[in-house]
């Protein structure tokens, strides 16, 4: 069982896509499911092109990837395929590295299990929850008891390309780039955890600083990526890292005339960094100096996720079903394509 927990050798980056089912509103204005996953690997999407006489004709797209999910899937069957491989590397010094990728409501927070509605256990069955769990039951194996290894978490946000604490009141804190090109976030706080627990209690802290002031929870997040942390020391030391990114919402505003200036500025800063991020999930394990880590503060900060000898990365691109979120559903589906 245990040997699962190891990545794949000639892997270094694992593309699933998971498809949510439709939900109340859309179920409500009639919005028709126009994804299907025919196997384990394969997504189609039926667009609806035009009508010919009473019959719709419909255009077929294919897609493939390392796995597709259906709406049926469990968090804990996503978590098998994607971020659980990666885990044992951590402990062999490695960099493991999750996105979530996505259009705002297509399921990324869900999937990760950052949505609180009030109750703690609504985060315990996502992928922070299922890493952590793997971590701890790891870390009392025989084979890494003795590096005597300590766990510490991390959770911040990255919006208009600015660095703020979760963990800390939502502090803004400066990227500095060393002379040995070591990126360090100055003053992250770093808390020790020593069960899923204690991580839990850190994601809901972290979250809740997140939201606060805002009128609306989607209409924030959706414009930040939160990036969550599980760091392993030995004696002091770093010696591996699992980082969980929800990214900002990919989605291009369709009323782009309409916007304000504020949602111009922050659509560009998302675009900028979600290509940056494809430009350096392409290079992984290829020729480290056209990396582009520099590119935006989202790829800056993940640097060792791309550049270490020892980086896996697994993308969850995640898509809603409805014919209305076509266009978005279609560009999720190109880029996660593109991005191995
Ligand atoms: P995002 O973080 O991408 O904006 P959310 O994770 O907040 O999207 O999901 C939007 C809504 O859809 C939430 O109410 C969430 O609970 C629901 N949802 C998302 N994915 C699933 C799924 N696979 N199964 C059931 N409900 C889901
Ligand atoms: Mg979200």
């Amino acid at each position: 069982k245990m040997s699962s927990l190891e990545p794949p050798e000639d892997h270094r980056i694992c593309v699933c896509v998971r498809k949510r089912p439709l939900n109340q509103r859309e179920t409500t204005m009639k919005d028709l499911d126009i994804i299907t996953i025919p196997s384990h690997n394969v997504v189609m999407v039926h667009e609806s092109k035009q009508k010919v006489d009473l019959t719709r004709y419909l255009e077929n797209q294919t897609f493939c990837f390392d796995h597709a999910f259906d709406d049926k899937a469990s968090n804990e069957l996503v978590y098998q395929f994607t971020a659980r491989p990666l885990v044992e590397s951590i402990f062999r010094k490695g960099m493991a590295t999750c996105f979530a990728y996505g259009q705002t409501g297509s399921g990324k927070t869900h999937t990760m299990g950052g949505a609180f509605l009030g109750k703690a256990q609504d985060c315990s069955k996502g992928i922070y929850a299922l890493v952590a769990q793997d971590v701890f039951l790891l870390l009392k194996t025989p084979a890494y008891e003795k590096l005597e290894l300590k766990v510490y978490g991390t959770f911040f946000e990255i919006y208009g390309g600015k660095v703020y604490d979760l963990l800390n009141w939502k502090k803004k804190l400066q990227v500095l780039e060393d002379g040995n090109q070591q990126v360090q976030v100055v003053g992250l706080q770093e808390q020790e955890v020593s069960c899923v627990e204690e991580v839990l209690n850190l994601v809901e802290l972290g979250n809740s600083c997140r939201t606060s002031g805002q009128t609306s929870v989607n209409a924030h997040s959706s414009r930040s990526h939160a990036v969550f942390q599980l760091i392993l020391k030995a004696g002091g030391k770093l010696h591996g890292k699992f980082s969980l990114v929800d990214l900002a919402g990919n989605e291009r505003g369709a009323d782009t005339a309409k916007a304000t200036r504020k949602r111009q500025l922050e659509g560009a800063e998302i675009n900028k960094s979600l290509l940056a991020l494809k430009e350096c999930i392409r290079a992984l394990g290829k020729n480290k100096s056209h990396t582009p880590f520099r590119a935006s503060k989202l790829t800056q900060v993940l640097r060792d996720s791309f550049i270490g000898q020892n980086s896996y990365t697994c993308m969850i691109a995640t898509i809603s079903p409805g014919m209305t979120s076509c266009e978005n559903t279609l560009n999720t589906l190109r880029y996660a394509n593109r991005v191995k």
